[in-house]
């Protein structure tokens, strides 16, 4: 008879979890192989959901079944290929199988990071890590801040701070009654996240005054004053500007020089939601186009979208490192013990996050033993990359880009001579439809003001210029 010390004792093994660690690696290895080479392998096995459902039942046998290969076969042969190199998507990286190994010793150790002592290497390394970063940007020695679980998570936890240095009243603890009702300026191309936020903090359906763009879709600073003003009609008390390094649908960087002026001239808090495009200033060649970050008192900056490590890692960085504490500013006496708040390795203390993964380890190995240079380069070779597409689409004479690209994104369409312009918007999305089904290429689409267009992110380091072209005969063909 099996007694639960010798359940839990076979599932702990040593030797076993050794013989199964180098069997997933060496499946992995090969996986990656055949991925990078985007051979004999669709891009997304694309199946509706129901066919999965059906594939992974929530029925489970009570004694353990000693499947391991095969059942991790299945998940590999179904799961979406982002080392595909005509992977063209999402803002989601292709990961460095570096940081993969990474989050695999996350997971063995389990070093959650509410407090120093649950995590002291990732603690230190976050700290480390986090400070870089704001060096990068150009912010000042006084800046600091925090990793948390991704972009929305993390202009949440910038806007809290904005909102406890800026409201002129503590909402934190009296409510967002406790004063008058707050709103925040932000361009009407900004992610979803930031309009998610105020509603998070109860700032209702005012709580974002959008601000216009332009034809490149990028924030009008001469519209920021009206937008003030309305705002203020609106009996808001206009608290901070959000600009987009790197807005979401077209990649259209804000002009962020401009916004820190208007900032300064009206007290406001200015932050920069670089989430994708932060990374730009690793870019020697490209880092102009963030220019101004450096006058940020928060910025966002997502790892896991331009520097090639899987989710989830965002930066929230503070011009002034003690903003970073007033994001949550409470007390959970158990875990801190009524210490001084701020305490810099009671991480916990300034993230949503209580237990947290250890974030920081896959980011600080990847630069420690792959070194900055791959970073920097790989910013400047997507967005290269980027801008030869749109060229290329441009001289097609059958295609059009929606606008020339600030980073690595690209938005065009396919307008075949002869087809009325009415039926553009429909094309496009049979056409996407009929590629990603296929499974030669994966992108998405987006509605601008014009219409409906494909959207493609350079984000795989493994995407060349001929897959690109490959990709615009593969559009052709379609139609
Ligand atoms: C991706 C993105 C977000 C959301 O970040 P997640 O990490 O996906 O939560 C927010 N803002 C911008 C500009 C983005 O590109």
């Amino acid at each position: 008879m099996q007694t639960f010390r010798d359940r839990a004792a076979a599932a702990y093994d040593a030797e076993h979890f050794r013989r199964q660690g180098h069997q997933l690696v060496d499946q992995l290895a090969d996986y990656l192989a055949r991925a990078t080479r985007g051979e004999g392998l669709p891009v997304l096995p694309w199946a509706p959901p129901a066919e999965n459902v059906a594939r992974f039942p929530g029925t489970f046998p009570e004694e353990p079944t000693g499947e391991f290969s095969s059942f991790m076969e299945r998940v590999l042969t179904h799961s979406h290929h982002l080392h595909h190199p005509r992977y063209v998507g999402h803002q989601v990286s292709s990961p460095l199988p570096l940081a993969a190994l990474c989050d695999f010793v996350s997971a063995l150790l389990n070093n959650g990071m509410a407090v120093y002592e649950m995590g002291p290497v990732s603690t230190a390394m976050e700290h480390n890590v986090v400070r870089w970063m704001a060096g990068q940007l150009g912010l000042p020695e006084s800046a600091g801040g925090v990793l948390t679980s991704g972009g929305s998570a993390g202009n949440l936890t910038a806007l809290l701070a904005a909102r406890q240095a800026k409201a002129g009243y503590d909402a934190w603890s009296g409510g967002s009654t406790a004063g008058p009702p707050l709103t925040v300026l932000v361009a009407e191309t900004a992610h979803y996240c930031i309009a998610r936020s105020t509603k998070v903090m109860g700032w209702g359906a005012g709580g974002v005054t959008p601000v216009p763009v332009d034809a490149n879709f990028r924030l009008r600073p001469d519209a920021l004053e009206g937008a003030l003003a309305a705002a203020t009609r609106a009996g808001r008390k206009p608290i901070a500007v959000v600009a987009s390094a790197g807005s979401t649908a077209t990649g259209a960087f804000d002009p962020l020089d401009a916004v820190a002026d208007f900032c300064e001239r009206h007290g406001l808090w200015f932050h920069v939601d670089g989430a994708h495009g932060a990374s730009a200033v690793l870019s020697p060649r490209y880092r102009a186009q963030v220019k101004g970050i450096e006058r940020a008192d928060s910025v966002v900056w997502d790892a896991h979208k331009m520097m090639m490590v899987p989710a989830l890692v965002t930066a929230v960085l503070f011009r002034e490192a003690s903003r970073s504490s007033e994001a949550f500013a409470q007390e959970a006496s158990y875990l801190f013990q009524g210490q001084d708040t701020r305490r810099w390795h009671d991480v916990g203390l300034r993230t949503l996050e209580c237990t947290k993964e250890m974030m920081a380890l896959k980011l600080y190995t990847c630069l420690s033993l792959l070194g900055t240079r791959l970073f920097s380069e790989y910013v400047t070779e997507t967005f290269e990359l980027s801008r030869r597409f749109a060229e290329r689409l441009q001289a097609s004479g059958d295609f059009e880009v929606a606008v020339p690209p600030d980073c690595n994104i690209v938005c065009f369409r396919h307008t075949p001579k002869g087809l009325p312009a009415s039926e553009w918007d429909a094309l496009q999305s049979r056409l996407r439809e009929q590629l990603i089904t296929r499974g030669d290429f994966y992108l998405v689409q987006t509605t601008l003001p014009k219409g409906v267009y494909l959207r493609t992110t350079l984000i795989n380091p493994l995407t060349t210029d001929a897959d690109l072209e490959a990709l615009m005969e593969a559009v052709r063909r379609a139609a």
